[in-house]
C-alpha cells in the first residue's frame, strides 16, 4: 500500500515481502564512475526498446547506477547524518546493489562510521529485488505486460509480483489524484454515465455482483474520470459532478434520474435516451463516454477483484488513456521520482 507520509512523501508498505536485512560490512572502494556508457534519454516522446534499455542502461550495475542517479531516481549525493559532510559511494560486496554511502570523517575528534543504502527514500527502498529487477519490472509493466508475465521473465515469487502491480498501480492513482483538474467551463461538453463493471453470472457457481463506476469525459480532449461508486443515486453522483466538473459546463447524459436536477446546480445539461435514440434531436450524444467503458473493461481483470482495488485498477486504466501518445516508461518513471523523491 502507499501511504502519504506527514512530511508530504509517499512511501510503499510491503503487504508480503518482509524488509531486507543489511549487514554491514568492512569497505573501502571508492566508486568510479565512466565503466559503462549510456546515452541520457528522457525525452517521454521517444520510445524506449528492451533492446536499449538491456544494452544502454542494464549492461552492468556501475552503469545502471549512474543512469539511475543522473535521472534523479535514486539520490546521486549524500550528506553524513553524523557530520553533515558529503558521504562517498563506496563499493561493498555484500548487497546486490554493491555500493553504498560511507562517511568515515572525523567530528569532534571522534572518527564515526555511518552507512547509508543508495536506495534511501527511492522507488527501490526496501525491497529484496535487485535494481535491475525492479527496472525490469517496472519497464515491463509500463509497456502493460500482465503481472502473471512479469513474475515468468524474472522468476520472482508471487506475493513480489502482486506487490509490485499494487505499486505501478498506486503510483498511478496517487499521480493522477496530485494532476487532477476540474473537467468542462463555460463552452465545454463533458459526456458522464455510469456502468456497472465486473459482474459476471454464475461464474464458477458463484455470482460476482461486480461494482457501479461512474465517469465523465469532455467531448475535445482526453481528460477525464472515473469514480468507484457504492450506488448511483443522486446523494452519490452529484457531490463527485460538483467535485469534478466546472460550473457553467453543458453536461450529457441518459435519462437517468439521478440527473435531473443538474440545471439547478449550475449546469446545462442535454439528455439522450437511449431506449429511443443515439443522438437526441440537438445532436448530443454520449458515443464518446460508451467507447471509454468498453475500453476500459477489457482492461480490468478478469477475475478477483476486490472491491477496495478498484480505484487503483481505474486510476491505471486513466494513466494510460492520458498518456497514450507518450513513452509510457519514460513518463512512467517521471512520476515515479515525483512520488519517491529521493533526495
Ligand atoms: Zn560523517
Amino acid at each position: 500500500m502507499l501511504r502519504v507520509g506527514v512530511d508530504g512523501k509517499v512511501y510503499k508498505t510491503f503487504g508480503c515481502q518482509a524488509g531486507n536485512s543489511l549487514k554491514t560490512k568492512d569497505c573501502g572502494t571508492q566508486y568510479t564512475s565512466g565503466t559503462g556508457s549510456y546515452q541520457r534519454k528522457t525525452n517521454a516522446t521517444l520510445h524506449w526498446t528492451y533492446d536499449e534499455l538491456k544494452d544502454t542502461v542494464l549492461c552492468n550495475r556501475e552503469t545502471l547506477i549512474r543512469w539511475l542517479m543522473d535521472e534523479e531516481v535514486i539520490a546521486a549525493r549524500r550528506t553524513c547524518p553524523v557530520c553533515g559532510e558529503n558521504m562517498e559511494l563506496v563499493v561493498c560486496t555484500d548487497r546486490s546493489d554493491g555500493y553504498r554511502w560511507e562517511c568515515r570523517k572525523r567530528a569532534n575528534n571522534k572518527r564515526h562510521k555511518s552507512t547509508v543504502s543508495i536506495r534511501k527514500g527511492s522507488w527501490f527502498e526496501q525491497s529484496n529485488l535487485t535494481l535491475e529487477e525492479i527496472i525490469k519490472f517496472t519497464y515491463w509493466w509500463s509497456e502493460g505486460l500482465t503481472q502473471e508475465q512479469i513474475k515468468k521473465q524474472l522468476h520472482i515469487n508471487p506475493n513480489t509480483a502482486v506487490d509490485w502491480d499494487m505499486f505501478c498501480r498506486e503510483t498511478c492513482e496517487v499521480t493522477i489524484q496530485r494532476n487532477s483538474e476540474k473537467l468542462g467551463g463555460e463552452g465545454k461538453v463533458v459526456q458522464i454515465d455510469e456502468s456497472k463493471v465486473g459482474k459476471r453470472k454464475y461464474h464458477r457457481g458463484h455470482r460476482v455482483e461486480g461494482q457501479w463506476v461512474f465517469g465523465g469525459i469532455e467531448e475535445d480532449s482526453r481528460r477525464c474520470f472515473l469514480v468507484a461508486v457504492e450506488d448511483r443515486s443522486e446523494a452519490t453522483l452529484l457531490p463527485i459532478i460538483k467535485d469534478w466538473i466546472e460550473p457553467g459546463t453543458l453536461i450529457v447524459s441518459d435519462c437517468w434520474k439521478s440527473y435531473h436536477n443538474l440545471d439547478k446546480h449550475g449546469y446545462s445539461h442535454q439528455t439522450v435516451n437511449h431506449s429511443k435514440e443515439f443522438v437526441n434531436e440537438d445532436g448530443y450524444n454520449t458515443n464518446k463516454m460508451e467507447g471509454h467503458w468498453r475500453h476500459m473493461k477489457v482492461s480490468l481483470p478478469v477475475f478477483g477483484t476486490r472491491k477496495d482495488k478498484y480505484s487503483s485498477y481505474l486510476a491505471e486504466f486513466i494513466w494510460r488513456h492520458v498518456n497514450k501518445d507518450k513513452d509510457l516508461f519514460a513518463t512512467f518513471l517521471n512520476d515515479v521520482k515525483t512520488l519517491y523523491n529521493p533526495n
